[in-house]
């Protein structure tokens, strides 16, 4: 009985792993080898949520794996879902958030003041007509539609117009087809023609922070990494509580939903004209500026200061949040949101939990053997201890290395739970993230690449 169980179970992980990977003749019997990219206005306050379309563009070849259409990380406010219109197959999943999203958390959001945002999704260009639907997480996170609109490779227009200016792209590693490798672009903010030396330098230092932190070093032969730089008519970026504004390649700016060192790009038409000169999974606007600051947006783009002391910390971190989705682990910090996760509800990021069940913790198999849950530590000491002495603490702590669940994480001091004492997406005392981390920047690596999880 046990060996036929031991049989069933393996057949169902094959069929699971068979669901995950498309068949590559799938791919070119739906999609042709070129990027679709829909604009749209997202418009709204806490309570509403109203999607226009603005433009269609017909870009380069697909950076993503041909083999993995569907994404099953189950991750992001977001999903925009691709189904074939006539046999209403789903052909293609992707979840994001958003700088809308964020901004819909806030206080002047949740009093009923509205904003638009700009905002676009890629998708593998379709061969026949295809249905377009983006999906909103309600309270309780269950994904529901809130646009849908039919897209026809016949009947509607494509814009194939370069966009208008100069953008240099360089190709700073090499290592593969872009269906098979993680196509990252580094894009130069607030560099001025003049700057370009000093860019050079930076972009050699960025790729070399990012590649010498796991799980980015062993992974260094499964990415591309494009340099992208339209040149700024101004140094810097706009710093609005200084009265300082400056003419910047893609207008990013301190004090994003009124946080000062809120960092992010205002631009998004000037941000995706730029991009779409690269086949990419994922982007990092590098901001020519020496203060403490940056932002990152799951499945959209991270920021960081070039030349911040910080800047290696803040790249890795922001990335954290752009390419995996990794949740902040911290819990004593000024964040403008609200009732991030509701009570009762389990939080989607692979890296925090609200450990409603304790037996089936989401990275249940990472857990060091023996390790209690959750796991003690001296929370209120930490509390109490001024910021320099933090670090040393959290070297001297029982659990130090293991991973369990440490009460204290995302915004929350009680009642969420982080997987390692410490980790980059926790503190500024190091710059590796935690095995939970780690692994989940792993499963995103692989499934751009197109190899099995
Ligand atoms: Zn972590």
């Amino acid at each position: 009985m046990k060996r036929m169980a031991a049989v069933a179970l393996a057949i169902l992980i094959a069929g699971f792993r068979l669901c995950a990977q498309t068949a590559p003749e799938e791919f070119s019997r739906h999609f042709m080898d070129r990027t679709l990219r829909v604009d749209y206005y997202h418009t709204g306050d806490r309570r509403t949520d109203t999607i226009t379309l603005d433009r269609l563009y017909k870009e380069g070849i697909w950076a993503g794996s041909p083999l993995h259409l569907h994404d099953e990380f189950n991750n992001g406010q977001y999903y925009v879902k691709i189904y074939d219109a006539a046999s209403g197959e789903l052909l293609f999943s992707r979840g994001f958030n958003s700088y809308f999203y964020e901004y819909s958390t806030t206080d002047p959001a949740i009093q009923g003041r509205q904003r638009t945002f700009h905002e676009s999704v890629r998708i593998p260009f379709p061969r026949r007509a295809i249905r377009f639907v983006l999906e909103s997480r309600d309270r309780t996170l269950n994904l529901r539609p809130v646009f849908s609109r039919e897209i026809d490779p016949q009947k509607d227009y494509f814009d194939t117009t370069p966009p208008a200016g100069i953008v240099h792209v360089t190709r700073l590693m090499q290592s593969g087809h872009p269906h098979d490798c993680v196509d990252l672009a580094l894009v130069a903010e607030g560099y001025r023609r003049e700057d370009r030396e000093k860019l050079d330098r930076d972009f050699a230092r960025a790729r070399d922070v990012l590649f010498s932190r796991e799980p980015y070093r062993s992974n260094r032969g499964r990415f591309n990494l494009y340099g992208v730089f339209a040149p700024s008519r101004e140094a810097g970026c706009d710093e609005p509580r200084s009265g300082k504004y400056r003419d910047t390649a893609v207008e990013s700016s301190f004090n994003a939903l009124n946080l000062d060192r809120y960092l992010l790009v205002e631009s998004n038409p000037r941000l995706q004209n730029n991009l779409s000169r690269v086949p990419f999974d994922a982007a990092i606007v590098m901001v020519n500026h020496d203060r403490y600051g940056g932002g990152g947006i799951y499945n959209q783009f991270a920021v960081f200061t070039a030349d911040s002391p910080a800047s290696a910390y803040l790249m890795l971190h922001e990335f954290g949040h752009s390419f995996a989705g990794l949740a902040d682990e911290y819990y004593s910090s000024q964040v403008s949101y609200n009732e991030f996760v509701p009570p009762g509800v389990e939080p989607m990021e692979p890296n925090v939990t609200a450990l409603l069940d304790a037996g089936k913790l989401k990275w249940q198999e990472m857990v060091t053997p023996g390790t209690p849950i959750p796991t003690p530590w001296e929370k209120d000491h930490f509390d109490r201890l001024p910021a320099a002495q933090r670090a040393a603490h959290l070297q001297k702590d029982a659990y130090r290395g293991v991973v369990g669940a440490f009460e204290g994480a995302m915004y929350a001091s009680s009642g969420m739970y982080r997987p390692a004492i410490d980790c980059i997406m926790f503190s500024r005392h190091t710059l590796d993230y935690c095995p939970v981390c780690r692994n989940a920047v792993e499963r995103v690596i692989r499934h751009y690449c197109g190899i099995d999880q």
